[in-house]
């Protein structure tokens, strides 16, 4: 099995709260909990984004939040999966036009899928979760093939400095 078939059946998640009321983030505790056991699908709720996959992110974005959220979005390895986690994470939400809210993930880093709902029920989530393993397996593949390009292109320069040092010795 490949890279891409790996991830996809063990994908690593972050949960970010960047100010959310809680709602989501207690659908997302309720994903990880016995009736929806999100971790049938091979998922592990980990604390440290140098391992994870997919960032789960809830609540709007606030002016405390801005950085740290970009700061753990660099941290992740590539390829990676940002999910906004219901209407405040998508758009701010009720939040939005706030003094101390800055609006939606996708204004600081790129999202991949955005999950609707107030407070988003955990069917949702799961939903969402998978679209963001579908996602994940593409960039997986496009970074391998990439890789692969890269490979190749390094192996050719080698063959051609050999051949320079052969004729350059004869
Ligand atoms: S979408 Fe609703 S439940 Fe979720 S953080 Fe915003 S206000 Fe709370």
């Amino acid at each position: 099995m490949n890279l891409s078939g790996y991830r996809k059946k063990s994908p690593w998640i972050l949960h970010y709260n960047a100010g959310s009321c809680n709602g989501c983030d207690i659908e997302i505790l309720a994903c990880l909990g016995p009736k929806y056991d999100i971790e049938r699908f091979g998922m592990i709720n980990t604390g440290n984004p140098k391992q994870s996959d997919i960032l789960l992110v809830t609540g709007p974005v606030t002016k405390r939040s801005r950085e740290r959220l970009v700061e753990i979005y660099a941290q992740m390895p590539e390829p990676k999966v940002v999910i906004a986690c219901g209407a405040c994470a998508s758009t701010g939400g009720v939040f939005r036009g706030m003094y101390n809210c800055e609006g939606g993930v996708d204004q600081y880093i790129p999202v991949d899928v955005y999950v609707c709902g107030c407070g988003t029920r955990p069917e949702q989530i799961i939903d969402g979760v998978v679209q963001g393993l579908a996602i994940l397996e593409q960039k997986t593949k496009e970074l391998e093939a990439s890789v692969k390009l890269n490979n190749e292109a390094i192996e050719e320069n080698h063959q051609v400095n050999r051949r320079h040092i052969a004729a350059s010795i004869k």
